[in-house]
């Protein structure tokens, strides 16, 4: 006789708390859906996705939001960075001073721009580059130094300006993460020649796929880059050959923006500012709960800006004793963490020919061990930042549970 078994049971003996993700684009777009469906149907019924109207109505939008006077759309961060060093006249073999610590794509731009990346550390408080360190690293063939606005504040640009006008280089930002910060009320990007934004759909201000922005107020640079993103088209000069007019030639790429993704970024842009009103509440309270726990090393909170510049949190990203086994704490307990960034520059692979080896930037090797970012997006409840922080304690109270 067939022994009877009870039923499978389908509810779990107790019920698990929803998880927590990392990011959520699914419900980032709140009362702005229908209008963000209605201007993608209608780019669909048109049939005219690159290049449109829409992407010319956004840069104009961004630039009155930013105070640019040049907004150029592309298709990407990465690639605004590549038109960036190539439209601000990096020659081949030029070095640009990049921080060691960063996303890869800072110092990758300048390798596909035609440049070579020479490292420095950041600073002993917040994760810019210090410049003492870029001073230490200048040689005769130095030309430009890109500082990276990480996080959830500004670099030290004052400090990076005066090393730079002391040796002759050219100032860009990565402020690819810097929508919203300021110094002094001038936008990131627009403190030396010239900065971009990236749309990648986790950044402050998303777009629904791959999309990005060169800011500049030189308006030779945005020229250039505006013939750059579209294969060179409407350039004035031949790179490779200075002085020889030709409007076809300048070697250019396919960077520019689609048009559904002016859309929906024209469309988020109206609410930006309430966005990052709610980013900063969210990182507020992490802060509030985690300061001071034993374990969490820093917490942004904790560093205040540079003298006239102000916070805008992208990242809520703590430093912690055993990083890893937190990490799988965490997601033991359905909550996703991201280490930003998990290796620094002159220790990645493809940067080995460059003859760096483990301790030439302590501060950013530190930062890659320690680092950890916590879910921050403005639909992320504040019964969700509590119980993130519950678990971050448990964590280090021995619990581990
Ligand atoms: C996101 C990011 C980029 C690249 O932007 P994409 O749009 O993803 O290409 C470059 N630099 C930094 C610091 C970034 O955070």
């Amino acid at each position: 006789m067939e022994k009877i078994l009870p039923p499978p049971t389908t509810s779990p003996a107790r019920t698990e708390p929803a998880p927590i993700p990392f990011f959520t684009q699914a419900t980032s777009f709140g009362e702005l859906w229908p209008e963000i469906r209605a201007h993608c149907v209608d780019i669909l019924d048109r049939g005219k996705f690159s290049h449109g109207a829409k992407v010319a109505e956004f840069e104009g939008a961004l630039a009155r939001w930013t105070g640019a006077r040049h907004v150029v759309g592309v298709n990407s961060g990465t690639d605004a960075l590549v038109l960036l060093l190539r439209a601000a006249g990096l020659r081949p073999g030029d070095e640009v001073i990049v921080p060691a610590y960063t996303f890869i794509a800072t110092a990758g731009s300048v390798v596909l721009a035609g440049g070579v990346p020479v490292f420095a550390d950041i600073e002993e408080h917040g994760y810019g580059i210090d410049p003492r360190s870029v001073e230490a690293v200048v040689t005769p063939r130095s030309r430009m130094v890109m500082p990276v606005h990480l996080f959830d504040r500004l670099a030290d640009m004052r400090g990076v300006h005066a090393v730079a006008r002391r040796h002759g280089l050219t100032v860009l930002e990565d402020s690819a993460e810097a929508i919203g910060m300021r110094l002094d009320g001038t936008h990131a990007g627009l403190l030396g020649v010239g900065g971009v934004l990236s749309f990648f759909p986790t950044k402050t201000l998303g777009a629904i796929g791959d999309a990005g922005a060169l800011l500049t107020d030189d308006d030779a640079v945005a020229e250039t880059a505006r013939a750059l993103r579209h294969h060179g088209r409407g350039g004035r000069t031949l790179d490779h050959f200075p002085g020889i007019a030709n409007p076809t030639v300048l070697s250019g790429l396919n960077s520019k923006m689609d048009d559904i993704q002016a859309a929906v970024l024209l469309t988020k842009l109206a609410r930006l500012d309430a966005d990052i009103v709610r980013r900063d509440e969210l990182s507020a309270r992490y802060d509030d709960r985690l300061r001071g726990v034993p374990g969490v090393y820093a917490v942004p909170g904790a560093v205040p800006p540079h003298p006239g510049g102000n916070r805008v949190c992208y990242v809520h990203l703590i430093e912690v004793r055993d990083r890893d086994a937190l990490v799988a704490h965490l997601a033991a307990k359905g909550i996703e963490s991201e280490t930003y960034y998990p290796v620094p520059m002159h220790l990645q692979p493809c940067f080995a020919h460059l003859g760096h080896a483990p301790g030439d930037f302590p501060r950013a090797e530190a930062a890659c061990a320690r680092a950890l970012a916590l879910p921050l997006y403005p639909d992320l409840a504040e019964w969700q930042v509590d119980r993130v922080c519950d678990e971050v304690e448990n964590f280090y109270a021995g619990g581990r549970r």
